[in-house]
């Protein structure tokens, strides 16, 4: 089955719209996608319908409205196959996520234990560590990459020992679209007793996850990256970890009982979720799933492999276009330079013609360091992107060339 990438582009109301006097081009699905429809319908009906708190309900509206939302929670169990809705934990996107576990881990780690992380990191996924680090006397440490972008696998297993504690890793780098052997990863941190946190964020929505087979004990994503709206994210936790861990915000919804005196917690996942939920969050994060679910998702990763094939092979044939990581699989992402120039000047010279890039150090200044430049432009593709977009986008670099 292949993509109607014309009825896709369909879906999306925003790609309608002209930007400085130009259809939009938008390539910077990585920072967020754009909304379908069938989301902002479904957040909007939800306000418009049955908008009540969630739980403890005693009324019509309120039962409406709780169904939805844990309908939501068996929707995403579903899309990563996780073994069971108390692994879900609805959180306000990755980077609280990963936050949560970071926060929940200190009787975890001791003095000397070590938290690996990899220069690609995003710094979600890098500062709740340092934090945890301070907190208990652990050290972080980074496996290095290669010169095109890939984890070196001989320098990670060198790096991991009984020491290491924590390994967290990103599955795609936000800033040069590495997808990383996430399953091999596990595997051999698994080997040294280490805990294994998956930064998802930019997987999610571009190919199928599912956490059982990866065998991580964590897997953290947002919303708004695969056609949800902001706000809304997922932890997935396995139930015997998340079982182990003490809460880490209290609040209503996540306690059993309280006394002045002391409290006891709710069962899984809702002893995670503290105060009232993001229930219009939740809605909207199982349209985009339903939506992701009516499409043929390996003809969709086809498409966008196509798509940053052809943009590739084009850019590469600029005079003064400099690739930035070349890594052996890569996943819809693509961060170049532009002769001397800096690449906000390019970014916003690709703005004047319509297009949408992002530019700058992609929230990965370790990454940045590693190569020793201080950002990139990066173009980034998602399934409603099309040959059209390809060229604008090439006819944008050639002419912001011309002009630097
Ligand atoms: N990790 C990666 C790889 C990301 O790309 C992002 C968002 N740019 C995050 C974490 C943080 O996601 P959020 O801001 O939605 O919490």
């Amino acid at each position: 089955m292949s993509l109607d990438v014309k009825s896709v582009r369909d879906d999306f109301p925003i790609l309608a719209r002209q930007v400085n006097g130009a259809p939009l081009v938008y390539l910077d699905s990585a920072a967020t996608t754009q909304k379908p429809q069938v989301v902002i319908d479904a957040i909007s009906d939800y306000y418009t319908t049955c908008n009540a708190n969630v739980h403890r309900a005693t009324h019509a509206l309120s039962d409406e409205a709780t169904q939805a939302f844990e309908d939501s929670r068996f929707q995403v169990q579903r899309f990563i196959n996780a073994a069971s809705e108390n692994e879900i934990v609805f959180t306000r996107g990755t980077t609280e996520s990963i936050n949560l576990v970071a926060n929940c881990l200190n009787n975890h780690l001791h003095a000397d234990d070590e938290i690996l992380l990899t220069y690609l990191e995003h710094h979600s996924n890098i500062v709740p560590w340092q934090m945890l680090a301070e907190r208990t006397g652990a050290r972080v440490v980074a496996c290095e990459i290669t010169d095109a972008g890939d984890i070196d696998l001989d320098e990670f297993s060198a790096r991991l020992s009984e020491r290491t504690r924590i390994v967290a890793v990103g599955h795609v780098s936000n800033a040069i679209g590495t997808v990383n052997p996430i399953a091999e990863i596990t595997r051999r941190a698994h080997d040294e007793g280490a805990l294994v946190l998956i930064d998802g964020a930019q997987a999610v929505a571009h190919f199928t996850v599912d956490v059982q087979s990866l065998d991580c004990d964590f897997y953290a994503f947002s919303s708004h990256k695969m056609f949800g709206p902001t706000g809304m994210g997922v932890l997935y936790g396995k139930q015997a970890l998340l079982e182990s861990m003490p809460p880490w915000q209290g609040g209503g919804e996540m306690i059993e009982h309280v006394s002045l005196q002391r409290s006891t917690y709710n069962r899984l996942p809702y002893k995670f979720e503290a105060g009232t939920p993001n229930i219009a969050g939740a809605i909207g994060l199982a349209a985009a799933i339903e939506y992701l679910n009516g499409l043929p998702r390996e003809a969709l990763k086809k498409h966008e492999d196509d798509l940053v094939r052809l943009t590739l092979s084009q850019l590469k044939q600029i005079d003064g276009v400099q690739l930035i990581g070349e890594p052996l699989e890569r996943q819809s992402v693509i961060s170049f330079l532009v002769r001397d120039s800096h690449p906000h000047d390019i970014g916003t010279l690709l703005d004047q013609q319509g297009v949408a890039v992002r530019t700058g150090h992609h929230c990965a200044m370790p990454l940045m360091d590693r190569f020793c430049i201080p950002g990139t432009i990066r173009a980034s593709f998602s399934l409603y992107n099309s040959e059209v977009d390809v060229e604008r986008f090439i006819a944008g670099v050639a002419k912001a060339l011309s002009f630097v």
